[in-house]
């Protein structure tokens, strides 16, 4: 069985064209599975990073000095591999530069400028991440600032209805890993780093499962979330009940919203998220799990599938 899956971001719209940049996604994945489980999850958020409707490469949120800083990570369970970059800048694709730094180097993380400097020399040209829905977005929060008022927009995705970080797990019979790409949230300092790049916070891949998440990323570090979710699965949990128990638990330690998706190696799948929307694409053997939903934990918040 060979299994992808992907999430668009906590309180990412559920409009078809984002749904159908999912699928597309999903799809560019399963071409490339035969060359091996990171070759798919790189393929698979490329094309999200390229989409000005997700929070990561282009189209991601703008920090407090209106400038693009983004992290992405890959963790490869069977080999215990991890790579990721933090707060880099100025290059379309960073989860590439993360799949260059897992491949290429034993390092495991980069930041800021010497993160920009690799990517360079590994031959990732410059690139502006900044769209126009941003920039205005941050010119209105920043007007709103100085009016002493709280941005109206939303945290997670910069705009009011629109993309965050992406997510995506890949089972291809072998083994499983997961990989992350996000602009981080709207408004961060500079050089803010989140749970992407953070092993066992936000992102988290072993022999027995893989785990992706999304939603305030100092809470999923403070509480190894990621981690959490395998320790459940390890402990004979369903993915679907580990997930839930992971928001339950995120909930009760930091009051904070979140999106979770997690897959085992008997290829169960878990999603469920406690906020608005959390748009989730699975495909199994190259068809699409019409049937799967992750589950809300929080109805009430739910909007309009529409958005
Ligand atoms: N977790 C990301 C971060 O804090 C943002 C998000 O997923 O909403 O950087």
């Amino acid at each position: 069985m060979q299994i992808l899956a992907v999430h668009g971001g906590l309180d990412t719209s559920r409009e078809r064209s984002f749904m159908d940049d999912l699928e597309a996604a999903v799809r560019k994945g399963f071409q490339m599975l035969a060359t091996g489980r990171v070759p798919a999850l790189e393929a698979v958020l490329n094309v999200l990073e390229d989409s000005p409707r997700f929070n990561c490469g282009f189209g991601s949120v703008l920090n407090l000095d209106g400038k693009v800083e983004m992290d992405a990570a890959i963790v490869d369970g069977p080999t215990h591999r991890f790579a990721a970059v933090a707060a880099i800048r100025a290059v379309a694709n960073p989860v590439s530069v993360a799949r260059k730094l897992l491949e290429e180097t034993k390092q495991v993380i980069l930041a800021g400028e010497g993160a920009v400097k690799f990517a360079r020399e590994h031959g990732f040209p410059e690139a502006d991440c900044t769209s126009r829905q941003q920039l205005e977005a941050w010119h209105k929060a920043k007007d709103s600032l100085a009016r002493g008022k709280t941005p109206a927009q939303n945290l997670y995705t910069g705009l009011e209805y629109h993309g965050d970080t992406v997510g995506c797990l890949v089972w291809d019979g072998q083994g499983l890993t997961a990989a992350s790409t996000t602009g981080g949230y709207s408004l961060k300092l500079p050089g803010r780093v989140g749970d992407t790049p953070s092993l066992g916070g936000g992102i988290y891949a072993s022999r027995t499962s893989a785990t992706v998440c999304t939603g305030l990323g100092e809470a999923f570090i403070e509480t190894l979330t990621a981690k959490y979710v395998d320790e459940q699965i390890a402990a004979g949990a369903h993915p679907q009940e580990a997930v839930e128990a992971a928001l339950r638990r995120l909930a009760g330690l930091k009051g904070a919203e979140g999106g979770i998706m997690a897959l085992d190696a008997r290829g169960r799948i878990g999603a469920a998220f406690n906020a608005g929307r959390f748009p989730v694409v699975v495909l199994v053997n190259g068809e699409v799990r019409k049937d799967f939903q992750p589950v809300n934990l929080r109805p009430e918040l739910a909007t309009t599938p529409a958005r």
